[in-house]
């Protein structure tokens, strides 16, 4: 009981202040992670009311982080239908965009979907990939008041447990012109790493990208690797979203940490990821991405990397 009182004064002070600490970006991180990896959104499988009660807090989400509904679209949704296996599926991305100075394109992105309830057991998916989402709603916040050089395009991709489907339906039906997206920058799984280790991949099949990478975070280590095609299944370039943009010869990095104890499993929960590591991981994605377009030099590297590759 007395637990309980202390416990109420706690809460009372911690409302009082709350106006204060919302304000402060690491908040409203853990917050996104904190609800869309809540047992109301029954792990978020495509095509389910999870995904859909997702979709609803993302929308209002992305519109409080100053994403624009593309011109191509009627709203954030861009639908699609994909068969796996046996069942015809009903996937939907979000998508939008803040406008840069130019028309090129970094498209960033992250997905939402995850792998619902399996034998009556909920796989909540806070790091795999609610820590994405909130990462990728922090670059908008940023953005929204700092107007970019590249025009951003926000993707809330579905179905990337499925096998990358979101990502590659939005490839194969792009919203703007795919020549002018210069880079994508996916993020999934960004939370939990006992070493304080963040990999960025995609450095080894673009070098050039190595430039930005300064950061000021100190509980992150951020380190080249898990891109190297002889590293078989440790090679990752094919394994996230940026898989699908890899296949059209656009550059990307994708950030994520390695597999751990909690991957794919009922665990993956709020409570169990690091915070202190997520806060700073998030921050320094947002640091490189505010390098990469600081310099706005990706057109000249994109466009002379696919004319070699051609
Ligand atoms: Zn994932």
């Amino acid at each position: 009981m007395k637990a309980y009182l202390l416990l109420s004064l706690a809460l009372l002070i911690s409302c009082t202040t709350v106006k204060k600490t919302d304000a402060q970006p690491g908040n409203q991180l853990l917050k996104d992670v904190e609800i869309l990896s809540s047992d109301a959104y029954e792990g978020r499988k495509t095509g389910t009311k999870g995904a859909e009660m997702a979709r609803t807090y993302l929308s209002s989400r992305f519109s409080e982080s100053g994403i624009k509904v593309l011109e191509s679209l009627q709203g954030y949704e861009q639908a699609f239908t994909f068969i796996n296996g046996s069942e015809t599926i009903n996937g939907k991305n979000l998508l939008g965009y803040i406008q840069g100075t130019t028309d090129s394109i970094i498209v960033i992105s992250a997905h939402y979907d995850h792998i619902g309830i399996i034998n009556n057991e909920i796989y909540n998916g806070a790091d795999d990939n609610a820590s994405g989402v909130a990462g990728l709603l922090k670059i908008a916040a940023h953005f929204s008041k700092q107007k970019p050089n590249y025009t951003l395009l926000f993707a809330a991709f579905d179905a990337e447990e499925m096998g990358l489907r979101g990502a590659k339906a939005f490839l194969i039906n792009p919203p703007v012109v795919l020549s002018k997206i210069k880079l994508n920058v996916n993020m999934d799984m960004i939370s939990h790493n006992d070493k304080g280790e963040l990999y960025a991949c995609g450095t080894f099949k673009y070098p050039e990208l190595k430039k930005y990478f300064h950061t000021s975070s100190p509980n992150v280590k951020v380190l080249f690797g898990h891109d190297d095609p002889k590293l078989g299944h440790d090679d990752w370039t094919n394994q996230s979203d940026q898989g699908a943009f890899n296949e059209k010869n656009i550059p990307f990095i994708y950030f994520g940490v390695e597999d751990h104890k909690d991957y794919h499993k009922t665990s993956d929960e709020f409570k169990n990821i690091n915070t202190a590591f997520f806060i700073d991981a998030a921050q320094s994605i947002l640091e490189i991405v505010i390098n990469i377009d600081k310099k706005r030099d990706i057109k000249s590297l994109s466009d002379e990397k696919r004319r070699m590759i051609k």
